[in-house]
Order: structure tokens, then C-alpha cells, then sequence
């Protein structure tokens, strides 16, 4: 039994024995779970939802976003950011960390119920002082508006050396949300070789880092601070090596989120869940954006990690995301003081303690 004031405050956990003879009892049939973290979404693709073709990797992907992107009118765009930030809340979502490369989001964010984490995302390979200017101005305009907002590498591949480290630079008390080793080509970059290698040379663009780095790894640890709260995002091709490698470096400091669906989605790839829970690393759940998933729903995320204790799985949905994003003080578990929601899970077999094909959640508080 939960208690909460009206506010929605956590006063007690309990299990009394006299339970049905309490006043002001409501009765669940599933189970309470606090509120949900969705530690890697961009609530501003949402429009594209259905636009990419499934299963045509990171190029068809690149192409989907191309086609589709001058289609829609900024209020299609804005009624699709709502939408989906209202059936996240409806779901039981409590917080999001959520990638911005535009303002897109930030009305939506200002009136909603989830707290957001914008990381305003700097990439690019000729990236200099001027770009960073806008992503830092954009990060000023969210702050104003009363979000949480900083500025965050898109990736290890993606960045020249001075973009980096201003994007890594910003203040440093904040979390980075960095794409890590979504795909093969990544690892292949720092090798010299692959297709984003090809790409890359064919368009001119310089990779000087790699002659610097021998893995995107490599470079991570290089370029940013033991101290730094990291969430590391995808990590489909990660193996013990560069376990061993991140948290050697980071400790508890690093958050490895993980988002099968849109993995399945664009590459094909399945994220290294048995690997990561053996090693007792801190692990976070995402669902990236509508344009490499059918939707944004936590639950329908768990179900993919199949092979993972739900008790535990539960808690990288929940703890873990809260943890990353330096909200657990207020969210992610039901202790008292702290108002996390109270959400509702069906569609458990009790039995195996696995979420049946119906498995849903519903906000209660
Ligand atoms: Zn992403």
C-alpha cells in the first residue's frame, strides 16, 4: 500500500495486514510502479511518425528525414509534439531526457506535466565557435522559458575536436547525452574504413580525430572529465571492452540507455542488455523519436528487454532514468518525501514474472 498526501507526496509504504477494513483504500489489480524516466526521445520528430522506411538502415533513415521534413507546417508539427507529450504523461511517463536541434518542443515542454531535460545537440564536422553560438543561444532560450536545458555532442563520430569540446564543455554539473555505437560504421570510422568513412571522404569532410583516437570509446574518455554525468545512448555494438573502458573512467557516472525498438527499427541490432546487467552497470530506458519507432511507449520498450528480470528492468525504466538526469531526489522510486506518480502496470504473467504481448501502463497520480 502507497500512501500519498494531495499532492502526490510519498508519506508510506506499508503492507497492512488489515487492508480492506482502511478507509480511503483504492484497490489496484496489476502493479503500482513510480512514474516512468524516458531517457532518450526527440519530442520534436514526432511529425515523422511512419515517414522512414523500417529496416533501411542509417541511409534510408537520412533519406525519410529528407522527403518528409518540408511537408509539414509548423502546426502539424507543434500538434504532434502535444499529442505525444500528453500520451506520454497519460502512460505514466515522469520525465524525459529529450534532444533538441530546434525550439520546436519548448511551448509544449512549458505547459506540460513531465519534466523535461532538453539537451540542445551540437554536432557537425566543420563545427566552429559560430555554430556553437547557436546551440548555446538555443539552450538560453529554453533556460528562460523555465526548462532545463544544456548543450550535448551528438555523437563521438559526428563532432570535429573545438565542437566538441564546447558542446562537452558547457556546465559541467549537467548531464551529456551522447549517441554511442548505434552501428558499426562508428567503430569502422576510427579504423579508417566503412561506410561512413567512405561518405565522409567523398564529401570532403575532415575526420582528424581519428588519427587521435582508435575508437569512439577512446575518444570519450579522452574528452570528458570523470566527474561528468554521461548518458551513453543506444550502445548496440558496446562489448565488455568498452564496458570496462567506460566505467573504469566513469564509475557510477555513466548511464547506459537503452532503446531496442528503435534499434530493431533502423539497424536491425539488439542492445547488449545480459551484458550490461552482468556487469551491475547503471542502466536507463529510451524510446528515441517517431521517426525510428511505431511510438513512444515505455512499456512496449520493456518488452523487448525480455531476457531481463522485470523487477530490474522496471528499475532502469524508472530509478535508472531519474539517476541519469540528476532527478532522483525527486523521482524514480516510492520513498517517502519524494513525488514520483504512481503508475499502473497490467498485462504481467505473474508466474514467469514477464510482460505479456498486452502489457500496458496507466497514470493513476
Ligand atoms: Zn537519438
Amino acid at each position: 500500500m502507497i500512501t500519498i498526501d494531495a499532492e502526490g507526496t510519498v508519506l508510506d509504504v506499508s503492507a497492512p495486514p488489515d487492508i480492506n477494513s482502511l478507509q480511503q483504500v483504492e484497490f489496484y489489480s496489476g502493479a503500482l510502479i513510480p512514474g516512468m524516466v524516458n531517457a532518450h526521445a526527440h519530442l520534436e520528430l514526432s511529425y515523422l511518425k511512419g515517414m522512414v522506411r523500417e529496416g533501411g538502415g542509417f541511409a534510408g533513415f537520412a533519406a525519410g528525414l529528407r522527403e518528409s521534413r518540408d511537408r509539414f507546417s509548423a502546426e502539424d508539427i507543434f500538434k504532434a509534439i502535444e499529442y505525444n507529450d500528453a500520451k506520454m504523461w497519460a502512460e505514466g511517463v515522469q520525465a524525459v531526457g529529450d534532444i533538441c536541434n530546434g525550439g520546436s518542443t519548448f511551448e509544449a515542454k512549458r505547459r506540460s506535466r513531465i519534466v523535461y531535460h532538453s539537451f540542445v545537440e551540437l554536432f557537425g564536422l566543420n563545427t566552429g565557435r559560430a555554430e556553437a553560438i547557436r546551440a548555446f543561444a538555443l539552450r538560453d532560450e529554453a533556460v528562460a522559458g523555465g526548462l532545463r536545458a544544456t548543450v550535448t555532442p551528438h555523437a563521438m563520430y559526428s563532432l570535429n575536436e573545438e565542437g566538441f569540446g564546447l558542446a562537452a564543455g558547457d556546465d559541467a554539473n549537467s548531464p551529456l547525452s551522447i549517441h554511442f555505437m548505434e552501428s558499426p560504421e562508428e567503430t569502422e570510422l576510427f579504423e579508417g574504413r566503412g561506410e561512413m568513412h567512405d561518405v565522409y571522404t567523398t564529401a570532403g569532410f575532415s575526420t582528424h580525430f581519428t588519427a587521435s583516437y582508435s575508437s569512439p570509446a577512446e575518444r570519450l574518455v579522452s574528452r570528458v572529465p570523470t566527474d561528468r554525468k554521461v548518458l551513453l545512448v543506444h550502445d548496440t555494438l558496446v562489448s565488455q571492452r568498452e564496458v570496462d573502458t567506460v566505467v573504469s573512467h566513469f564509475g557510477r557516472n555513466a548511464t547506459f540507455v537503452l532503446c531496442p525498438r528503435s534499434n530493431r527499427y533502423i539497424t536491425g541490432l539488439t542492445p547488449p542488455a545480459e551484458l550490461l546487467r552482468s556487469n551491475n552497470v547503471r542502466v536507463a530506458v529510451g524510446t528515441d523519436s517517431l521517426a525510428s519507432n511505431h511510438s513512444l511507449s515505455m512499456v512496449d520498450e520493456l518488452k523487448c528487454l525480455s531476457g531481463i528480470p522485470l523487477e530490474e528492468s522496471l528499475q532502469w525504466a524508472t530509478m535508472g532514468g531519474a539517476q541519469a538526469l540528476g532527478l532522483d531526489g525527486e523521482l524514480g522510486s516510492f520513498e517517502m518525501g519524494k513525488r514520483p506518480g504512481v503508475v499502473l502496470l497490467t498485462g504481467v504473467d505473474w508466474t514467469s514474472r514477464t510482460l505479456l504481448p498486452s502489457a500496458a501502463t496507466k497514470r493513476i497520480v
